[in-house]
């Protein structure tokens, strides 16, 4: 597969305002030079330390998004140079991204995880959590800019539960710009859809979608 090929026909099917994420988990350095030197600048991974070595070893004008969990005590690896955390799911995490990115004067840009699936998935808040931690004040963080919420939908072939979960991410984020954000302006992204589900996310409103598979092939998590 030819991933300079790949991204550009992604890139015609989806609008201008909706951001490409390319997802480069598990894929090494010289494979993902591939797709920069094509000109995309958008990556994502969803571990810390892979996180952490791709951006020493690849050139520096790279936008690294975090989309996998985060654990409190690997915040300060990231912070110094992640321009977006999809993944945060806790007030102890934003409480943690906050501090650190206070020691280093910065704003870190996150993005809530909200639970839409169906199916049990460990990561993500549910609608209580979600208004829990926004009734705590967690949008006045200092240091951090909440700028909208990320979802994924359930792993299934029924296009219809998949929309069905895209619908209430976007319900979710109407009702929270609404509640906490309205005079926000950069609370405006809705991070989702992946591979296999990316068309129907933006035409349920995603703004930024997080596609591997599709750009890079399949993944082997043995090497
Ligand atoms: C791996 C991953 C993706 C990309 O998945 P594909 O199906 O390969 O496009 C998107 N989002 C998250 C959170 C992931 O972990």
């Amino acid at each position: 597969m030819d991933i300079k090929e790949q991204i550009e026909l992604i890139k015609r099917s989806i609008p201008s305002r909706v951001k490409l994420i390319a997802v480069s988990k598990t894929h090494p350095v010289e494979i993902i030079l591939q797709a920069y030197k094509s000109g995309h600048k958008v990556f994502g991974e969803n571990k810390v330390q892979e996180l952490v070595q791709k951006h020493e070893f690849m050139p520096k004008d790279i936008e690294w998004h975090l989309i996998g969990h985060l654990q409190t005590n690997k915040v300060k690896y990231v912070v110094p140079f992640v321009s977006l955390i999809h993944s945060v799911d806790s007030k102890k995490l934003l409480q943690v991204i906050d501090s650190e990115a206070n020691k280093l004067n910065k704003v870190i840009n996150c993005l809530l995880q909200v639970k839409i699936a169906r199916e049990e998935s460990k990561f993500g808040m549910d609608y209580k959590e979600l208004v829990s931690i926004l009734n705590d004040g967690v949008g006045n963080f200092k240091n951090i800019r909440i700028c909208g919420l990320m979802g994924m939908a359930t792993f299934t072939n029924d296009d219809s539960i998949i929309r069905d979960e895209f619908k209430r991410c976007k319900q979710l984020f109407k009702e929270v710009k609404d509640n906490y954000f309205s005079n926000t302006p950069y609370f405006k992204e809705i991070s989702m859809g992946m591979s296999d589900d990316y068309l129907i996310a933006i035409e349920e409103g995603s703004t930024m979608v997080r596609i591997g598979s599709k750009i890079f092939g399949y993944r082997n998590y043995n090497i």
